[in-house]
């Protein structure tokens, strides 16, 4: 279901494949790990960051003189290169650092740039995203966290974040907080870049329900900021979180591929496992179930496509991005769902344990799959967006 790939791109794709072949990270991909689990992993995944900066493949929409190629960056590319790094299974840095520059690029000082691009182009330094706290999460505006301005300009922070992913690796987060009591919510708060290490920060790994740390609780306890740690005016950051989230492509596309290479999976398995004498893949309802996938996959593919398209073509709309996020995320959940059902009581067993189905990686990825369906906006929040601005209905 490659639309709108030109013979341009065609090659494009033949060359990033062959980039991700000889560069990824020897890492074994498993079900509901994003992040990296030693400092062995962290080392070659900064590594790998750095080349696929260094090769054009990552910051493409950067401005030249930072490095990228501006107005002249085609989206298409960053969606083959998203897919191809899907497609073999590599992993990526998750985390905030194209988040943070495009924030740069718009709001930020000559001297963030100078001092904050260099290490995020060559990998070397981590970002994570310091939004979310408990109780605000769809309502982000709502967030507590305070920053207090001090006497020399700079600020102190208190409060608690949460769902901080690759936090407990990062050097830098691009922080929310409230600096104006008093205003209406969405416009108290202000942008800051923190670093991970100043006195106060306690970063506390959480343990999820596939037994990985990838996010963090952040305790700040009187942390001392710089002048320069605020990120454009101040309490102007709800505009400038919005407007670098803008620029944050889902990954959905990447996330098809990986839908396509799951049902690729359910079908071989469903070819191994017996019912009643036979292969269960010759059952009716086995059969109905995979088609239906196979055939949201290639929906939620051809939606993606042409989002894409819409995107550069300058007509995107609000609710584009919405649709495709509901659809892939709820895939997700009813893949893994039937994934389960197929194994029967073999699908207890998760990764690691003896004798566990193909590894075990369907318990895996069934706890991990509901995970999509909140990060990045729950499905509910989704719902609320495409009916009001998709379907015009009321709040
Ligand atoms: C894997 C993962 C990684 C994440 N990484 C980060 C990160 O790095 N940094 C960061 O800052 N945050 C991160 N998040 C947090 C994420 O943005 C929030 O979890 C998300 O916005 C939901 O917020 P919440 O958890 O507070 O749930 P809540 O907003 O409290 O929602 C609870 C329930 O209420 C529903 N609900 C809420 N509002 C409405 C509404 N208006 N209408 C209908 N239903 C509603 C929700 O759908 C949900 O079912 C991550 C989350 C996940 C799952």
């Amino acid at each position: 279901m490659d639309y709108g790939m030109t013979p341009e791109l065609e090659e494009f794709r033949r060359e990033v494949r062959e980039f991700v072949a000889m560069n990824a990270p020897d890492i074994a991909p498993r079900a509901g790990v994003r992040c990296a689990e030693t400092a062995e992993e962290l080392a070659s995944l900064k590594e790998w960051t750095g080349k696929l900066y260094a090769a054009g493949y990552l910051g493409g929409d950067w401005p030249v003189e930072y490095g990228g190629q501006g107005g002249e960056h085609a989206v298409e590319r960053s969606v083959v290169v998203g897919e191809e790094i899907a497609r073999a299974r590599a992993s990526v840095l998750p985390g905030a650092a194209n988040l943070i520059a495009h924030a740069l690029f718009d709001f930020g000082t000559e001297e963030q740039r100078t001092k904050f691009l260099p290490g995020i182009r060559s990998g070397s330094e981590v970002w994570c995203q310091l939004f979310s706290e408990p109780g605000s999460g769809s309502d982000l505006a709502s967030l507590r966290t305070r920053a207090v301005r001090s006497e020399n300009g700079g600020f102190v922070v208190n409060g608690q974040k949460v769902w901080t992913t690759n936090g407990q690796w990062s050097d830098y987060g691009y922080m929310l907080a409230r600096t104006d009591v008093d205003a209406p919510k969405h416009k108290g708060i202000s942008a800051f870049i923190v670093d991970m290490k100043l006195p106060g920060v306690d970063v506390r790994p959480l343990r999820e329900i596939t037994g990985t740390s990838d996010f963090n609780e952040v305790f700040f306890d009187d942390v001392v900021l710089e002048p320069d740690a605020l990120v454009g005016e101040l309490n102007n950051g709800w505009y400038v979180a919005n407007s670098s989230l803008s620029h944050e492509r889902s990954g959905v596309a990447a996330n098809a591929v990986r839908l396509r290479q799951g049902v690729g999976a359910l079908k071989d398995l469903a070819g191994r496992l017996e019912q009643n004498g036979h292969p269960a893949v010759e059952d009716g309802y086995v059969q109905d179930r995979l088609g239906r996938l196979d055939a949201s996959v290639a929906a939620l593919s051809a939606m993606v496509y042409a989002n894409v398209s819409r995107v550069s073509r300058k007509s995107e709309r609000a609710f584009d991005a919405p649709m495709a996020k509901l659809l892939f995320s709820e895939i997700g959940v009813e893949m893994q769902r039937f994934a389960l059902e197929l194994c029967g009581e073999a699908g207890i067993l998760v990764e690691g344990d003896a004798g566990a189905l193909d590894g075990g990686r369907w318990q895996d990825e069934f706890m991990y799959a509901r995970a999509f369906t909140i990060a990045g906006g729950s499905s509910e929040v989704m719902r609320n967006l495409i009916a009001e601005r998709g379907l015009g209905m009321p709040r």
